[in-house]
């Protein structure tokens, strides 16, 4: 693992625990339904980041209840650890 992602990861470790994450995480569940998008489940639902985003100028990532809902998809425990297994985040410079 390079340093830039394990930087990414810490902040973004350490963001899942704040209440702006919580609450932003708790909207975006009630948008998809209350269920994962992938498979329909109604437990285990975790929020996914569709894209990591990272500043343009300053190389700061940014934290997790920065992005728009839109970025955010419903997913269950399950979907979500397959999704990570098949495919890389894509990363966008902003
Ligand atoms: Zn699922
Ligand atoms: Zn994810």
């Amino acid at each position: 693992m390079n340093t830039q992602s394990s930087q990414h990861q810490s902040i973004y470790q350490q963001g899942l625990e704040d209440p702006r994450w919580k609450q932003l995480r708790l909207k975006v569940i009630e948008r998809d339904g209350n269920q994962c998008r992938i498979c329909g489940q109604r437990t285990e639902l975790q929020v996914h980041h569709r894209q990591y985003h990272k500043d343009k100028a300053t190389g700061v990532w940014s934290y997790p209840w920065e992005y728009h809902p839109y970025f955010l998809i419903t997913v269950c425990d399950s979907c979500h650890a397959k999704g990570h297994q098949l495919f890389s985040i894509p990363i966008k410079e902003i």
